[in-house]
């Protein structure tokens, strides 16, 4: 995991100077508010005012962004001769930024969006998270929708060089955004059991980092100016990403995300919608069985416990799945790159009944 990380209150005004190292002419790419709303921005344009960096601020990258979105980000950090990108806010513009560089320098058009191979370099990449949740401060991935799919494509060019990691940019999330964005955390810790690439040198990570949304989360919701608890969840979220930066991501993952296409579902909760049912099914598969008890020893609770925990944050699906939804999107799903690392035998069935019973 090459990305050098900054991790504390301040840490931008403290370590910020190293982005002088990174490029003369940065792009940043952020979201409508979120870069503004968590005191980001403003802090980082004061760094790059101090160091003498240029900059243009693309801000046009919604929730789960589009390759169109990011096309015109291309465009902007030609326009604008930019040698750096710096992601700011949730996962959305960091992946946007990920992806801009990693088109740019490999000069690819939309249609390459998936073909990671063709990632041969990029421009450096910068990550200020404003969510505590993606990890993509940490990973080499992206994920982008195309044509209606949303799917995700990574090298390990696109791996952050930097990432400044400050809680204090997560004071101003709402409750909703708190909760989903962790339980995206949590998925990403469970996967890193659940994978098939699953390797005891991070277990201690995930252990940590489950046991810090598990004990942290509801207090969060009930004080969000709690620094120490918003330092906890953001803990728990980089270690998310540095364990899926070693073992992907799984069906846990790959089955939200038409929900997210079709009905705006967010990550998080799409994730924690089918939290349970996926648990359930990997439990199938003695290993993983074993794996996950394991887990619950060092937590000292059952897995009743945890899905009554889990139970308490009320994720439940909105709109009813049609049956001709179920069909096309199981055999997306099917498909999809994340299954390389989905363990036991997983059946078109078995995604078919998950999405019935949600
Ligand atoms: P997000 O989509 O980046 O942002 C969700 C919402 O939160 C937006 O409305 C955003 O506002 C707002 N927001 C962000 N930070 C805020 C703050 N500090 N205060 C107030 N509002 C704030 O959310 P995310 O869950 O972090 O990212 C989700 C995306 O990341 C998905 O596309 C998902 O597939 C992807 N993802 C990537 C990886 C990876 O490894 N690369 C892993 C998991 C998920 P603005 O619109 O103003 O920004
Ligand atoms: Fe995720």
């Amino acid at each position: 995991m090459p990305t050098e990380l900054c991790f504390g209150e301040k840490t931008l005004a403290g370590f910020g100077g190293k982005i002088s190292l990174l490029g003369e002419n940065a792009l940043i790419v952020t979201g409508k508010m979120s870069a503004i709303k968590s005191g980001a921005q403003e802090e980082l344009l004061e760094i790059l005012g101090k160091a003498d960096i240029k900059h243009s601020i693309f801000n046009k990258i919604s929730e789960n962004p589009t390759i169109d979105m990011v096309m015109q980000g291309v465009d902007v950090f030609g326009e604008n001769d930019c040698d750096f990108v710096i992601g700011v806010g949730g996962g959305s513009p960091i992946d946007a930024a990920k992806a801009i560089s990693a088109i740019k320098a490999n000069k690819l058009n939309k249609d390459d969006i998936y073909c990671s191979e063709k990632i041969k370099r990029s421009y450096p990449i910068v990550a200020i998270p404003t969510t505590s949740g993606t990890g993509s401060e940490v990973t080499p991935y992206s994920v982008v929708i195309f044509e209606n799919r949303k799917a995700g494509f990574g090298s390990p060019f696109m791996f952050p060089k930097i990432s400044f990691i400050d809680p204090r940019y997560t004071r101003s999330l709402d409750n909703r955004i708190t909760r989903d964005t962790a339980i995206d955390a949590l998925s990403h810790l469970l996967e890193g059991i659940y994978s098939v690439k699953r390797n005891k040198i991070i277990y201690p990570l995930i252990y940590k980092g489950v046991s810090l949304i598990y004990s942290s989360l509801i207090k969060t919701i009930d004080e969000p100016q709690n620094l120490v608890l918003r330092g906890n969840l953001m803990q728990a979220s980089l270690y998310g990403g540095i364990v899926i930066a070693q073992t992907g991501t799984t069906l846990q993952h790959s089955i939200g995300y038409p929900l997210t296409v079709e009905f705006g579902t967010s990550h998080g909760l799409a994730n924690g919608i089918v939290m349970k049912e996926i648990m359930e099914l990997y439990c199938k598969d003695k290993i993983i069985a074993n794996e996950i008890k394991n887990l619950f020893n060092y937590l000292k609770i059952k897995q009743d416990d945890f899905y009554n925990w889990l139970n308490k944050f009320n994720m439940k699906m909105e709109n009813r799945l049609s049956d001709a939804f179920i069909k096309a999107k199981s055999q997306e799903i099917l498909k999809s790159r994340n299954m390389q690392a989905t363990p036991g035998s997983v059946s078109l069935d078995d995604i078919e009944s998950i999405l019935k019973r949600i």
